[in-house]
């Protein structure tokens, strides 16, 4: 029933909150895996030719909102991004990768590794990056964010180990890219799963800006260190993305806790 009333308000919204698609279009992926590379070049090259251009975190928050921005980015760890360079590369794609730096595979344990693609629920290749394959995704240009060190709700843990969980990852990030790491992706994404005490301590600590995955809200007015995205299901048509991007989605959000988008 509650389903039913959620797919009504979703639906209501579509047909009234659609608007066209901004200039500023924020992105995100999980993994991706050769069964992927059509979708997503397909789903590039669609955006290039209206024009939108690909980059760091950092332009895109300073780019006007006159400029037509593409920020592709990627969260959690997955050794298929490395795999996937060459694609990127084609696509002429600067992207950024939001790792979790606990299950290096050359460094966590199985049963770590296990637990871990357990937690962010993911039933594909379950194998994560090594080290040397992180570094070279930051050597070929693109930009390393931090995702947190475990993937756990942030927003449930204490100010001790939300702590622990962020500082730690940036230091391991950096550490092993050689760059500073001032990109912040929260785990989950929702708003319910970070609060505003986070944000402040991640601005505070060396972060220049904080990624949500709250969809629908690309048409908020922008701050100078929010990115919204919304997700991109690689298995849905270039139609159907194009109509969840397009959704105000801010008002179901806030009225409902749940995304406008499904
Ligand atoms: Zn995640």
């Amino acid at each position: 029933m509650k389903q039913k009333i959620f797919s009504v308000i979703k639906n209501t919204h579509k047909v009234f909150a659609s608007r066209e698609l901004p200039n500023h279009l924020g992105l995100y992926f999980h993994a991706l895996e050769p069964q992927h590379y059509k979708a997503f070049s397909r789903a590039i090259n669609h955006f290039t030719a209206q024009g939108y251009k690909t980059m760091s975190s950092s332009s895109y928050l300073a780019a006007p909102q006159t400029q037509k921005c593409l920020f592709i980015s990627f969260d959690d760890n997955y050794k298929g991004w490395h795999s996937a360079l060459p694609v990127l590369k084609q696509c002429d794609v600067t992207a950024t990768f939001y790792v979790n730096s606990l299950p290096f595979r050359n460094e966590a344990s199985d049963d770590v590794i296990s637990d871990y693609f357990d937690r962010i629920d993911y039933h594909g290749e379950r194998i994560p990056l090594s080290v040397e394959e992180l570094k070279e995704i930051s050597d070929n240009g693109h930009e390393i964010g931090c995702h947190s060190h475990s993937h756990f709700v942030l927003s449930s843990l204490s100010s001790d180990l939300w702590d622990t969980e962020i500082r730690c990852s940036k230091e391991i990030l950096e550490k092993i890219t050689g760059q500073d790491i001032t990109s912040f992706s929260y785990p989950y994404g929702m708003r319910r799963h970070f609060s505003g005490e986070l944000k402040t301590y991640c601005l505070q600590n060396g972060f220049t800006n904080v990624a949500a995955a709250i969809p629908g809200m690309l048409y908020k007015k922008p701050d100078s260190y929010t990115i919204h995205r919304t997700r991109w299901h690689l298995h849905n048509t270039i139609e159907e993305n194009l109509t969840d991007l397009s959704i105000d989605g801010q008002l179901f959000e806030r009225l409902t806790g749940k995304s406008a988008v499904g």
